[in-house]
């Protein structure tokens, strides 16, 4: 199958494409502009994709956060299992030639809340799942132990989906071609809160560059979903003083998804 057929396979049409090819380049700018390269600012950037196409306001970039939005499916693991067949055996980008397993993410189809990292690493890599390492381990306890939430309920995936060698930070043209799917996956759970986890995530998911030691904590939107940016499990791991501040986070995010902040021991 072409790229062009396969894409269009999501159900997308040319125009949404065109917007989201647009908002592609967008990222790719602020890629550039986190590595040095100065471009227009992120807000210049920003393309309002669903603009006369009458999706509701609230879905659309730049609203402001609030009720979940109507979901674009009502079978989203049909949507997904698309999603995972347009990836196919993905030669998009050159991490292709070094990753053992496509990490595509898992969970609930239907999750309220979605966590996305920033590229697997080797245990992913083995198992093809996303954050099944030492970092998915905590991660798993801040979801279980510490929010009281099945990690089976939520949905788990990167900015990539391929483990970068030596797991090496994620390069903007390797961004830029897995762009598409995430924002596929996205739009297909519609969760009622995203949480970036890390730098990768965060400017991803925000449309930002500013560190991560700024954005953390503080709530932002993607395309109309509320996006608390956190540190990443991986700093936690070398880090556990910054325990404190991902808890503070997740009491948020509890709140936005309206269930209870378990309290200390609880
Ligand atoms: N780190 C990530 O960002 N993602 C994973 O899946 C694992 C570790």
């Amino acid at each position: 199958m072409s790229p062009g057929k396969a894409r269009l396979a999501t159900g997308a049409s040319e125009r949404d494409l065109i917007l989201a090819d647009l908002l592609a380049h967008g990222r790719f700018l602020s890629g550039l502009s986190s590595i040095g390269v100065p471009v227009p600012s992120a807000a210049a950037l920003k393309v309002d994709a669903t603009a006369g196409t009458g999706a509701p306001a609230s879905t659309r970039i730049g609203a402001p956060a609030g009720d979940r939005p109507e979901p674009r499916t009502d079978d989203p693991a049909a949507a997904l299992a698309a999603i995972r067949a347009d990836l196919g055996d993905c030669r998009r980008c050159k991490l292709a030639s070094g990753r053992k397993t496509i990490v595509f993410g898992q969970g609930n189809p239907r999750a309220e809340l979605m966590f996305v990292g920033e590229a697997p690493g080797s245990e992913e890599d083995e198992q093809g799942l996303a954050f099944v390492g030492r970092a998915g381990q905590l991660l798993t306890d801040i979801i279980e132990k510490g929010m009281k939430m099945k990690r089976s309920d939520v949905w788990i995936g990167n900015v990539l989906k391929c483990r970068p060698p030596q797991n090496r930070n994620p390069e903007p043209d390797e961004i830029l071609s897995c762009q598409p799917f995430l924002e596929a996956q996205i739009r297909t759970i519609r969760p009622r809160v995203l949480v970036g986890l890390g730098k990768f995530a965060a400017h991803w998911l925000l449309r930002t560059a500013e560190p991560i030691s700024r954005l953390r904590g503080r709530l932002g939107d993607h395309d109309g979903i509320p996006v608390m940016p956190t540190y990443h499990p991986a700093y936690l791991l070398r880090n556990p003083g910054a325990k404190k501040d991902v808890w503070e986070d997740m009491k948020t995010v509890l709140g936005l998804l309206g269930r209870p902040v378990p309290g200390p021991g609880e």
